[in-house]
């Protein structure tokens, strides 16, 4: 029977949306033959989580946060992985992936899959189709080692209609070196993480001022979305850095994103280009991010975005 850990995340005490769409996703692929361990950072003692045909067993890593975990606490995590001989690891792209996976592989000696767009069977082997160069092409790979680290992005699957079960996470503690440790953490209170909305509400260079970003933020809050901006924007200070997305920023997987003043140059698609849906608000009617838009409007976005706003909020 094949032992599959998989990296959960949660948000407070609930399983994060990411979370439950890779257990659903793994639950069908898998069915009832196979051993499931979860590993959590930070998560609860005992959580809610959908029913899965294969057997749970639930660990709590004590090791802070897997994005301020020691490196020497990481490979310990790999060896404690390796004495439970498990075959397989997935986890969704997040803080956790970033920090854990390349660690964790080194450790066991597995292969690292990173941006898996899809996985189906084939005998023994995996037929993996993964994103690579941004987003812009898609390697199709075999692999016939079912040990590997394999890195989904975030919402791959569908959520799981079973009922919950509660899960007990068992303690694992790694011994910590003391050698680093966190001071202080400054969040940023009051908006919606841009890697976890799943509508995210983008401008660029054609809001022209950063006084007149008020029309993007009343958008984004009717919509319960998060902000973005293009490079030039954050490089001039008129929006923090935290909210550039591309090739060199945030990249972002939202169900929509609305793009208002962006021209859509290839860097900043390769940030944006797994959105399910793109509608592009632009003057210029040969704007090349009209190329890649489902719903494309022309026009003013000072005129545009309020009555779009207008029209939302009456809805
Ligand atoms: C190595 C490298 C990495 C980069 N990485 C990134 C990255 O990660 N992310 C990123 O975004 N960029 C990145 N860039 C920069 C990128 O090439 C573009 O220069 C940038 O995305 C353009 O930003 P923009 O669309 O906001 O501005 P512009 O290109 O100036 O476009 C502004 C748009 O607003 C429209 N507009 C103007 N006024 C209005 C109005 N009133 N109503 C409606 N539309 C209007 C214009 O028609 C135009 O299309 C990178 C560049 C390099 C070289």
């Amino acid at each position: 029977m094949k032992k599959i850990a998989i990296f959960i995340d949660f948000k407070g005490t609930e399983l994060s949306s990411y979370t439950r769409t890779l257990l659903g996703f793994a639950d069908t692929f898998f069915g009832s033959e196979v051993a499931y361990y979860l590993f959590s950072f930070a998560g609860p003692k005992q959580a809610s989580i959908p029913q899965l045909k294969g057997s749970v067993i639930g660990y709590q890593i004590n090791a802070g946060n897997s994005l301020f975990a020691e490196t020497t606490e990481l490979r310990k995590l790999g060896d404690q992985i390796s004495a439970l001989s498990i075959d397989e690891i997935w986890l969704s792209k997040s803080n956790t992936s970033d920090s854990v996976a390349g660690i964790i592989s080194a450790t066991l000696g597995f292969q690292i899959v990173p941006n898996i767009k899809q996985i189906t069977q084939k005998g023994d082997s995996y037929l993996i189709q993964k994103s690579i160069f941004s987003g812009k092409a898609t390697a199709h790979s075999e692999l016939s080692s079912s040990h590997f680290v394999g890195i989904f992005p975030k919402g791959f699957g569908s959520d799981s209609n079973a009922a919950s079960v509660e899960v007990n996470f068992e303690s694992l503690d790694l011994e910590t070196s003391k050698k680093y440790s966190i001071i202080k953490v400054d969040t940023h209170e009051g908006s919606i993480p841009l890697p976890e909305a799943s509508i995210v509400v983008g401008a660029g260079r054609g809001m022209k001022d950063p006084g007149n970003w008020g029309i993007i933020e009343e958008l984004a809050q009717t919509l319960h979305a998060a902000t973005a901006c293009s490079k030039p924007v954050s490089d001039i200070n008129w929006r923090p850095h935290h909210e550039h997305v591309g090739q060199t920023g945030i990249k972002i997987a939202p169900k929509l994103y609305i793009a208002c003043g962006i021209s859509g140059a290839i860097q900043h698609l390769a940030g944006v280009n797994g959105s399910g849906k793109i509608v592009v608000i632009n003057q210029d009617p040969e704007a090349p991010f009209f190329k890649h838009a489902d719903y494309g409007i022309v026009g003013d976005l000072f005129d545009v975005v309020p009555r779009l706003t207008k029209i939302l909020k009456e809805i």
